[in-house]
Parts: structure tokens; C-alpha cells; sequence
């Protein structure tokens, strides 16, 4: 047959052997590659049961972070949500009201902080920008889910546990964290 270009090439098709027309050798020899998988080192791990570690400049889920003394950093500047490429951050900043000093760091608050994860990055533009230390990217990704709802996490999904009355829950919550800090810089 001619064609185009020309570079066909005639395919050879040998009649088939008696051990190959019956394909149980053709099947030996799949079972043979499949045994020698059973050997060798798995490449796959049993996740959620194990986990692997990550990498130290690993970006996971964003943290709202707290003060020692359990009071929310976050000033609702803003910063966060204008450095996000990807516009995920969403706000509504409140004013302190007196009595509320063990709350809230500074006398302007986030009432409402959102982030959407579905549109996240996790670039981390948003940690670089804060200047309170009120946001990092944690050790952890999001969970799935079912519903598109489910990955707005709200300021309750991402705010650290209070140190004063959960002290394991936080520093669990702050990982590595605090021996990365301690290389850096004091804020
Ligand atoms: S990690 Fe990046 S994309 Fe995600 S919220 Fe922060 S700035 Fe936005
Ligand atoms: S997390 Fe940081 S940058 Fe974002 S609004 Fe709060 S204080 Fe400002």
C-alpha cells in the first residue's frame, strides 16, 4: 500500500507457536511479573494510616494564629486578602470593645475571616504579608469533601487552639513551626 510520507513498514506476522495459541504461558508470564511486585519495596504508603513526613518548606492549610495569651493576633488589616493572588480571603473587620482586651490583640478585630480553599494556592503570599503573625501556612492540607461549602473554612475552622487551655492541641497546631521561628529573627 502507498502512502504520504512512504515509511510504512509491513508488519510481521508469524503464526503463533503451540504454547503461545493456548496463552497460558503468555498468563505464567504476567502471574511471574505480578510475584516479583510482592518483593520488591513498596513505593505506595497506607495513607491516613501512615503518613509521610514533609518537607520543611511544605504550605499547608492556613492558620489563624494567637498570641501566648490565646489572644487573636489578627488585626484585620487586610494585607492578607490584597497580597492573594487569588482572591480566597475574605473579611469583615470589628472594633474591641472594652472588656475585650483578653480576646483580641489589637483594638480592631477580624468578626468574620474566610478563606477558600478552593481557589488557594497555597503560594503563602498571605503569611508574607502579614505583619501581626496572625497567618501561616501550617503542616497539614484540607481535608476532602463532599461539598464545594465545605472548603470555605471559616475564622472557627482556622483559628489555633488557645495555649492557655489547650496547650497540646496548640503546640500540635504550631508543629515545626516554633524551631523554624527560632532560626529566624524575633518578629
Ligand atoms: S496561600 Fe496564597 S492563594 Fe492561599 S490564601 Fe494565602 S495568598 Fe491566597
Ligand atoms: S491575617 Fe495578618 S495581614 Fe491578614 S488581616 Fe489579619 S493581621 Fe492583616
Amino acid at each position: 500500500m502507498m502512502t504520504l510520507t512512504n515509511r510504512a513498514k509491513p508488519v510481521d506476522r508469524k503464526p503463533m507457536t503451540f504454547l503461545e495459541s493456548i496463552y497460558l504461558w503468555n498468563i505464567f508470564k504476567g502471574m511471574l511479573i505480578t510475584l516479583t511486585h510482592f518483593f520488591k519495596k513498596k513505593t505506595t504508603i497506607k495513607y491516613p494510616e501512615q503518613k509521610r513526613p514533609f518537607s520543611p518548606v511544605f504550605r499547608g492549610v492556613q492558620i489563624l494564629n494567637r498570641d501566648e495569651d490565646g489572644r487573636e493576633r489578627c488585626t484585620a488589616c487586610g494585607l492578607c486578602a490584597l497580597a492573594c493572588p487569588a482572591e480566597a480571603i475574605t473579611m469583615e473587620a470589628a472594633e474591641r470593645m472594652p472588656g475585650e482586651e483578653n480576646l483580641y490583640r489589637e483594638e480592631k478585630y477580624a468578626a468574620k475571616y474566610e478563606i477558600n480553599m478552593l481557589r488557594c494556592i497555597f503560594c503563602g503570599f498571605c503569611e508574607e504579608a502579614c505583619p501581626k503573625d496572625a497567618v501561616y501556612l501550617s503542616e497539614t492540607f484540607a481535608p476532602p469533601a463532599y461539598n464545594r461549602k465545605n472548603f470555605i473554612y471559616t475564622k472557627n475552622d482556622l483559628l489555633i487552639p488557645d495555649p492557655k487551655t489547650q496547650p497540646e492541641e496548640y503546640a500540635k497546631a504550631q508543629g515545626l513551626r516554633e524551631n523554624k521561628k527560632a532560626k529566624k529573627e524575633p518578629f
